[in-house]
């Protein structure tokens, strides 16, 4: 599904990530750890498409085909779901129209109609149900006076509806709570399956107990510097990242 050769890419004339090869096939979930600087959050925005980034050399493939020329929305119409660090508000937009107008302006990129909406409705009762969610929320302002589990929530939520192919997660150092953490968890574990796959980047191994990876690679100073199995997130956890430098 997701083929990284070589990356490099950086900002200004400062290179931050420095020759990243990973592989993600369908049904996989990969776990990004590293410390603090190490470039994860960078290797995110790149994947996206995030235009601050410039890619210096190598390629990144999505379903057999270059995504470097195409820009944040062609990425996410093609099926690439990313997490937003610091979600934005957007008050007098309800989260339901918010994510109507993501599901059809992905639909008119696949040349689709509008998805009816009784199909919208019956589509918003099933996923809502899935996640457990109470729908109240869904009529709020996107984001606005959200808790941070809210707008977990909501993100998922979001996710759900769409229903990427490769959802891209970066729990960043915030230090989510644990409650939040729980909403993030349930929800990847409810909506993966082997159509899709799931990168999960997180400074700590805590929400590893909740989202089990098939794979856990450490990023260093812009490089992989060690590939492994969900055993090497518990190996972090005690020794910590500096024996990987
Ligand atoms: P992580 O997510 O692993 O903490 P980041 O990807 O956020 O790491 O950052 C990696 C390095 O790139 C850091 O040294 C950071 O300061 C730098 N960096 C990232 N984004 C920018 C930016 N927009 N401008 C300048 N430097 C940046
Ligand atoms: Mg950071
Ligand atoms: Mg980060």
């Amino acid at each position: 599904m997701l083929h990284i050769k070589n990356l490099h890419a950086g900002i200004d004339d400062k290179e931050i990530l420095r020759g990243i090869d990973l592989d993600v096939k369908a049904g996989e979930v990969h776990a990004i750890m590293g410390p603090n600087g190490s470039g994860k959050s960078t290797l995110s925005s790149v994947i996206a498409g995030n235009e601050t980034y410039e890619v210096l050399d190598g390629d990144i493939e999505f379903e057999n085909e270059s995504i470097l020329d195409m820009s944040p929305d062609e990425r996410a119409h093609k099926g690439i779901f990313m997490s937003f660090q610091y979600p934005v508000e957007i008050p007098g937009v309800s989260t339901t129209n918010f994510i109507k107008a993501a599901i059809n302006a992905k639909r008119k990129a696949l040349g689709l109609e509008d998805l009816p909406a009784r199909d919208m409705l019956k589509l918003i009762r099933e996923k809502s149900e899935l996640l457990e969610m109470d729908r109240k929320f869904l009529s709020r302002s996107l984001n606005e006076g959200f808790s941070g589990g809210e707008k977990k929530r909501n993100e998922i939520f979001q996710m759900a509806m769409l229903e990427p192919s490769l959802a891209i997660l970066d729990e960043t150092d915030s230090g989510l709570d644990i409650d939040a953490l729980k909403i993030v968890a349930n929800g990847v574990n409810k909506l993966r399956n082997e159509n899709n796959a799931v990168i999960v980047i997180t400074h700590y191994q805590r929400l590893l107990d909740y989202i089990i990876p098939d794979f856990v690679h450490v990023l260093h100073n812009g490089k992989i510097v060690k590939s492994g199995g969900k055993e090497l997130a518990h190996e972090l956890e005690d020794k910590g990242y500096d024996w990987l430098k």
